[in-house]
């Protein structure tokens, strides 16, 4: 049942027991949840798709990942779900060794960090000390950390400046903040990098491939498992649903997408923290939620893909794993599909400050810079792509950026709190409020878990309050 706006100025016979906002990870695993524990939901989705930040297509036949794409150890409540939707694992190709191009120069290597002569023992310090630091920032309380204010004042890349880390170490480190915030190190707060880096169980977790998070990858892509959990959810998912309004009233919520409006006994509104600002919430929300919607903007990553006849890196030992100090690519993975002697897939990744650039560039000339990077990496050959596709997240107007959001120094102390802190039956998810893997697909499902969890809590309270009459699915 739909509610006309004259009708209602309380809810005594919701249409829905929860409304969730939202269909990416979060909120379709909200959904799932609350609809497995017996209660009514409906979902809204602005865009005209479900999976959000998870998105996938494929090129030549093959399957990629335009979002989210890797997981690995620890990250238990994805692998649970795509387990629980018959979504299939395989790991990433990681065989061989690694290459980079430094200063000029091209190297093989085997691990994670590159071999840079005196400078590894530096690359190595400046890792012992971040991992510190961040064990000393507890996890889902950023601002409870010793010295909070003072690590918050800070971005990532001025501490890197104070601890007189030397270039190459800046510059790993600028890489891995393109790909887990995409941003530079001076535009993150220090606080937040170290508060992310103790939630994913340390950087070496957060980087490998081999024992970390991008140990594995999904055979039928990330995107199948949203797909799924909204083919079970059938009807209750609304697309082209932007939601415009939720309205708190007595006994309940309104939440307005259109012409539509549903009464329900809570909302769990899973979008990125900076949309939140795009929904009008009556009453007001307190001022610390809507200023920390305005200071919590996502990064910039975006991803391109190149389709080969065969994976020809792998001939020459190679294990299509690559870093490089010029861009626009600045990272590179084997993303072949898992059966042997087919094609061969290079991801390359390009975040911050080269996205900045390459995200306005006319699609050929994308096309071109990637192939170029693959080929600096790979050898000529890397030319010869029989497919390509990118994905710019900053131009995705129901995303934002990617990818995740990237808060700049002094913003977590004052505002993290409203991240998560539910207000009345507002209840808040999307990965950026977990309190582990926040950022990562695996936060998502937390996130979603935990808010269905508090939504079955008000819904109980308020069939005690209010005797239900007539209410429809
Ligand atoms: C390029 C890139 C690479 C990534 N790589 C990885 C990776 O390898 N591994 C990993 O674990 N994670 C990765 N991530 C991050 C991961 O994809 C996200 O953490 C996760 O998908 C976020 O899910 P979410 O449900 O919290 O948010 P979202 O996916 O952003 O979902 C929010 C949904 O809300 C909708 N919405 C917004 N506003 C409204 C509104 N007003 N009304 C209705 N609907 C609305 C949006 O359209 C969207 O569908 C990557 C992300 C990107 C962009």
């Amino acid at each position: 049942m739909t509610v006309t706006p004259e009708a209602v100025d309380h809810v005594t016979a919701p249409d829905v027991d929860v409304v969730v906002v939202g269909a990416g990870l979060s909120g379709l695993t909200a959904a799932r949840r609350l609809h497995q524990l017996g209660l009514r939901v409906a979902v809204f989705e602005a865009s005209s798709r479900v999976g959000g930040r998870v998105s996938s297509t494929t090129v030549e036949g093959v399957h990629v990942d335009l979002g989210g794409t890797f997981v690995g150890p620890g990250q238990d409540r994805i692998i649970a779900l795509a387990d629980e939707v018959g979504v299939r694992r395989f790991p990433t190709y990681a065989a061989g060794e690694n290459v980079i191009r430094w200063r000029g120069q091209h190297r093989r290597y085997r691990g994670t960090v590159p071999p840079m002569g005196a400078n590894l023992l530096d690359v190595g310090r400046i890792q012992l000390s971040l991992d510190r630091l961040a064990r000393s920032v507890p996890r889902g309380n950023p601002a409870a950390a010793p010295r909070a204010a003072e690590l918050d004042a800070d971005s990532l890349g001025s501490w890197l400046r104070r601890s007189r880390a030397s270039t190459t170490a800046r510059d790993l480190i600028a890489i891995a903040s393109r790909t887990t915030w995409g941003c530079e190190p001076d535009e993150v707060s220090l606080l937040h990098a170290l508060h992310y880096i103790h939630q994913a169980g340390g950087l070496s977790s957060m980087l490998d491939t081999e024992g970390g998070a991008q140990e594995e990858h999904f055979v039928e892509g990330s995107h199948e498992i949203a797909r799924r959990i909204a083919a079970d959810l059938g009807e209750a998912v609304r697309l082209n649903a932007p939601v415009q309004r939720v309205e708190t009233t007595e006994g309940g919520v309104l939440v307005s997408a259109g012409d539509e409006r549903v009464a329900a006994g809570a909302v769990v509104v899973a979008v990125p923290p900076a949309l939140r600002s795009r929904i009008a919430f009556a009453p007001a929300l307190p001022a610390v939620h809507a200023q920390m919607s305005q200071r919590w903007p996502a990064g910039v990553l975006s991803k391109a893909y190149a389709v080969y006849e065969t994976p020809f890196w792998r001939e020459r030992d190679l294990s299509g794993q690559g870093l490089s100090d010029t861009g626009p690519v600045f990272i590179t993975f084997d993303a072949s599909p898992p059966e042997r002697g087919g094609p061969g897939v290079l991801l390359g990744f390009v975040g911050g400050v080269y996205a900045r650039e390459w995200d306005a560039l006319p699609a050929e000339e994308r096309r071109v810079r990637v192939l170029s990077s693959f080929a600096d990496l790979f050898g000529a050959r890397a030319l010869d792509a029989t497919g390509f596709i990118d994905q710019r997240w900053g131009a995705e107007p129901w995303a934002g950026g990617g990818p995740t959001a990237a808060p700049g120094p002094g913003v977590v102390v004052p505002y993290a709190g409203a991240l998560a802190a539910p207000v009345g039956r507002v209840i808040w998810a999307g990965t950026e409020t977990a309190d582990r893997w926040t950022g990562f697909m695996d936060g998502a499902v937390r996130a979603g878990e935990r808010a269905a969890l508090q939504a079955r809590g008000f819904v109980a309270s308020s069939s005690q309050d209010h005797t239900r009459t007539g209410a429809s699915a």
